[in-house]
């Protein structure tokens, strides 16, 4: 668990990190079907939040691509998260991580979440999910338009 704050925090973050990293187990193959998506936004500017809004937006028809989002992470197949890591949500990632099932695989949507972005290391965030984790599905931008966004959902899964 996630319990510190502050500097121990990071240390805690990398104590924790095998936890986070993709098993054989999790590295599902490319899906045929519906994936569902469960989106969490950790910190950053929120412009990329926005455009994965507008993704989930009746403009696009998310659905008939492929893609669906979820209200819980209990059904979710993919994790999508924006924004820089956060330390205040560090353990709010950490319960959804572990509330997804099996073959679950987390994305990282933006240049934030992937590496920390405009927003480095310091006291109020870890930088990004890099600093977690080894982070295998990325979207990069800043922030990528909501079309970017699908296209890169559709080439992680491998359609
Ligand atoms: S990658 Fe850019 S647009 Fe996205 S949260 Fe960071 S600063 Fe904002």
């Amino acid at each position: 668990m996630f319990q510190k704050t502050g500097p121990l925090s990071v240390l805690h973050a990398f104590i924790d990190a095998s936890r986070w990293r993709v098993s054989p187990e999790n590295d599902a193959p490319a899906r045929t079907g519906m994936i569902s998506l469960y989106v969490l936004e950790t910190g950053g500017c929120e412009g990329c939040a926005m455009e994965v809004e507008s993704l989930c937006g009746s403009a696009f028809a998310l659905e008939r691509y492929g893609f669906r989002r979820v209200a819980d992470p209990a059904d979710a197949d993919w994790l999508l998260v924006t924004g820089a890591m956060s330390r205040a949500c560090v353990q709010m990632l950490d319960r959804v991580w572990k509330a997804m099932p099996p073959g679950k695989s987390l994305v990282a949507v933006g240049a934030c979440a992937i590496d920390g972005g405009l927003f480095g290391a310091g006291y109020a965030t870890l930088g990004g999910l890099k600093a977690l984790t080894q982070v295998r599905k990325t979207i990069p931008g800043c922030p990528p338009s909501a079309q970017d966004i699908l296209s890169g959902m559709q080439r992680l899964a491998g359609r």
